[in-house]
């Protein structure tokens, strides 16, 4: 099981320990790895399951990957620095945790809905989790009551938590437990702090690595996968800032919000339908005769989502 990723370095978790016995090997990817449809940066991941052959020249404490198992489910998002790759953050995950906040800082709930749209298409179950709450007064306890109804009556698990006060750190731990969860939040929503809070002595930042990229020094982090003492496993995806969406098609994003997905059925247009400006859209009915299936604040996400991959339309100028 690939643990780590550097960028041209994976390490891999043994299934059986080397004649040396060493449970860990670093390993290169073998070259034809390197060519793949999808653009991808990279074309192993943490969480993949491959097979190595230990290097005996080199004190077996290296590797080559020679072949990979086939793939779950995985998550991909447009890579940072490369507008027109993929780069993939992991494979194989049970589930999805979101960290995020109300205040302090006051991160944009957009983001939540770019986040689902990255786990969506696999169906990966995902857990919004909201922290700081030792610091919510009455405004922000009604922005939270806000997120959870919306999300919940969606299908997706939404928890209070205060990494400082430990207010619903052993629900957390029951949730993540006996699963592979991959762990991701926009930088100061507290994640370092809460994952210390949910499995104490788990340092992320020791994963950090610095990286020399020619532009100028800066720090350079990749996924990277933990145990739990309890049971289960955290992938760690540092780095995450902003989502883009430009290897989605327009039906893509129609397909991936989930309630409109399960209304388009009644669309005069059914999956064709993009819930725009096309007559008898059971979407947009939901929408001006406010029932609640489909609520404003998905729905303008939504748009604004379906906006930016049309305006993009990457896949369109590449005829893919
Ligand atoms: P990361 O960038 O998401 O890893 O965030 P950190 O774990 O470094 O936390 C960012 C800041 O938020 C630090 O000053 C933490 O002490 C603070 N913080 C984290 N969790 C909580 C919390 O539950 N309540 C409060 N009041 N502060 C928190
Ligand atoms: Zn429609």
């Amino acid at each position: 099981t690939v643990i780590k990723s550097t960028g041209s370095w994976y390490n891999v978790l043994l299934d059986e320990e080397t004649p040396d016995g060493a449970t860990t090997l670093r390993c290169r990817v073998a070259g034809k790895f390197r060519l793949n449809e999808l653009n991808l940066t990279n074309p192993i991941a943490v969480g993949d399951r491959v097979s190595v052959e230990v290097d005996i020249l080199n004190d077996a404490e290296t590797g080559a990957i020679r072949g990979i198992a086939d793939r779950t489910n995985y998550v991909v998002r447009q890579s940072p620095r490369r507008k027109h790759d993929l780069h993939l953050i992991a494979s194989n995950v049970d589930q999805a945790v979101l960290i995020t906040t109300i205040i302090d800082p006051g991160v944009k709930l957009g983001f939540i809905d770019r986040f689902l749209l990255m786990t969506e298409p696999f169906g990966i179950p995902t857990v919004i989790v909201v922290n700081k709450a030792d610091l919510y007064e009455e405004e922000e306890l009604e922005t939270y009551q806000v997120v959870h109804d919306l999300y919940t009556d969606i299908g997706y698990t939404v928890l209070l938590v205060s990494a400082t006060s430990g207010q619903g750190i052993e629900e957390l731990r029951e949730l993540l437990k006996n699963k592979r969860n991959l762990l991701s939040g926009q930088s100061g929503v507290g994640k370092s702090t809460l994952v210390n809070a949910v499995e104490p002595g788990l340092d992320l930042r020791t994963g950090e690595l610095s990286g020399y990229t020619g532009k100028g020094q800066h720090t350079t982090t990749f996924a990277e996968l933990f145990q739990l003492s309890f049971g289960g496993e955290l992938i760690d995806t540092p780095g995450i800032k902003t989502l883009g969406f430009n290897y989605f098609k327009p039906q893509d994003v129609a397909h991936n919000f989930r309630e409109i997905f399960a209304l388009s059925e009644a669309c005069r247009f059914g999956g064709s339908c993009l819930h725009k400006d096309e007559p008898g859209c059971a979407v947009k009915e939901s929408v001006e005769e406010g029932d609640d299936r489909v609520t404003d604040l998905r729905y303008y996400s939504y748009l604004q989502l379906l906006e930016e991959v049309s305006a993009q339309n990457y896949w369109e100028r590449r005829k893919v």
